[in-house]
């Protein structure tokens, strides 16, 4: 999972966003706005009590409240900044009844097993799988998900599939076992974005995953063969050895999403 890239990615686009809005307009003083729209002062990128002063109440939706940015029209639920779409389906995930499923499927559930993804909110327990659909498409890169909350973000950045869709699943070849994931959760960031998890391939080759990895695809090793190496991966190291990396450009997990008792 890349929750924290994509965090921090958008940490960085935003104060990017920012300083290149501070270029074109540098107010003098602090200019209230939201986390949209929210304009530094000249010479500063500190966070005044101006930020985020302009949200204005709108309507509770659960335990949430709604609110309008009067400068910008942004909404937000909480935390978060959500568009119309996202209201919708959160309206409609309210509505639906917890997912049924099927035995099958939950067997193969409970042999491969759930570890806990890095999430900012909500923590979801993932099931990384091969998803072999009614249709007759298989799918390498899946993941059963479960969520007590309306996992809007998540609806956002992945490809999702309904459970009726799905025949069975079953492991994959790519996915990290139990223990691989929740040693690789476990890890620190050694640098931004990056949180390394040293294991081994079947030559002994050293393989390094990035944050509560799933899945893991390159030319010289797979998911399933990675044992814990036992170290700790280090600049200094990484300038000396071989280390063998996940392609950023592997396939993004396609989620089949269970929605859970809150
Ligand atoms: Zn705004």
């Amino acid at each position: 999972m890349k929750k924290l890239i994509q965090l921090l990615s958008v940490l960085i686009l935003f104060s990017c966003n920012n300083q290149s809005k501070k270029e074109e307009k540098m107010p003098n003083s602090p200019e209230p706005g939201c986390g949209v729209c929210y304009q530094y002062p000249q010479n500063s990128l500190d966070i005044g009590p101006e930020f985020m002063s302009t949200l204005e109440f709108k309507e509770k939706i659960e335990e949430d409240s709604l609110k309008v940015c009067s400068k910008c029209g942004a909404k937000w639920l909480g935390n978060s900044q959500v568009s119309d779409e996202d209201l919708k389906f959160k309206q409609s995930w309210e509505t639906q009844k917890e997912t049924i499923i099927p035995q099958n499927i939950q067997d193969t559930i409970n042999s491969i097993g759930a570890s806990l993804n890095w999430d900012y909110e909500e923590k979801k327990q993932l099931v990384p799988c091969k998803l072999h659909l009614k249709n007759g498409e298989t799918i390498e890169f899946g993941a059963i998900m479960y969520s007590k909350s309306p996992p809007i973000s998540y609806i956002n950045n992945y490809k999702t599939i309904d459970i009726n869709e799905v025949e069975s699943i079953s492991s994959s070849k790519y996915a990290l076992s139990l223990e691989a994931r929740l040693l690789a959760r476990e890890a620190s960031e050694a640098a931004m974005s990056f949180a390394p998890t040293v294991f081994k391939n079947k030559k002994g080759e050293k393989v390094v995953t990035n944050g509560p990895a799933l899945f893991f695809k390159t030319d010289q090793a797979i998911g399933s063969e990675l044992v814990p190496a036992n170290e700790r991966w280090s600049r200094e190291k990484a300038k000396n050895e071989k280390f063998i990396y996940q392609n950023p450009s592997h396939p993004e997990e396609t989620l089949v999403i269970i929605k859970t008792k809150a």
